[in-house]
């Protein structure tokens, strides 16, 4: 284990049995992101980026090979412990924002702190996180009522209210204008 690794994977494998065809998302990947990394893969369509961020976030399970978080390895992990590792140690960005449409911007932020066991103060702390991407006004708002860009800015809040060490984004800015996506990198980038 490299001691500056977050997360990294080795001969990573990803394979799907699709009848008689077997489709390879992933033949062996090696990876290593150091803590405090900003890294983006770049691929085109098709060339596994997002069965990689899946595999890394906990959301699927590889064929073969080791995914180490911290040194551990996650690929061993039961379903109860992955769903631990996920909830505590990764937060997850999509590109069509994966917010709940019943709930409003800020029950939304107040549910991924409910996830992590977080008694505090939810909605004056979801509300507090709203304002660092200027949405406080917007908190009572629901997501169909805001714009694509401000719903990623809710879907970044959520994903880092509980701190996690890791943030995988998939494509999040695939979904906005320019100008919206320049102003949520810059959030992602202001987290940091
Ligand atoms: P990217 O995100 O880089 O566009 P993906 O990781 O989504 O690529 O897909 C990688 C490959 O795995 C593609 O050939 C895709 O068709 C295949 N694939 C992804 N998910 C599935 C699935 N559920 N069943 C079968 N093949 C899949
Ligand atoms: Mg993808």
């Amino acid at each position: 284990m490299n001691e500056k690794a977050i997360i990294e994977c080795q001969g990573l494998t990803r394979h799907y049995q699709m009848g008689e065809v077997t489709v390879e998302a992933l033949r062996g990947l090696d990876l290593r992101i150091n803590r405090g990394e900003l890294v983006v893969l770049l691929g085109p369509s098709g060339s596994g980026k997002t069965t990689t961020l899946n595999l890394f976030g906990g959301l699927d399970r590889a064929t073969g090979g080791q995914i180490l978080f911290e040194g551990q390895d996650i690929t061993q992990y039961d379903d109860g412990r992955l769903t631990d590792y996920r909830r505590s140690k990764v937060g997850l960005i999509f590109q069509f924002f994966n917010l709940i449409p019943s709930l409003t911007a800020s029950e939304n932020v107040e549910f991924a702190l409910t996830l992590s066991k977080n008694n505090g103060r939810l909605e004056e702390e979801a509300i507090k996180l709203l304002d660092l991407v200027g949405l406080k006004e917007r908190a009572n708002h629901f997501p169909s009522q805001l714009s694509g860009g401000e719903q990623q800015r809710v879907a970044i809040v959520r994903a880092l209210a509980n701190q996690p060490p890791l943030l995988l984004c998939d494509e999040p800015t695939g979904n906005l204008d320019v100008g919206s996506g320049r102003r949520v990198l810059g959030v992602i980038q202001d987290f940091q």
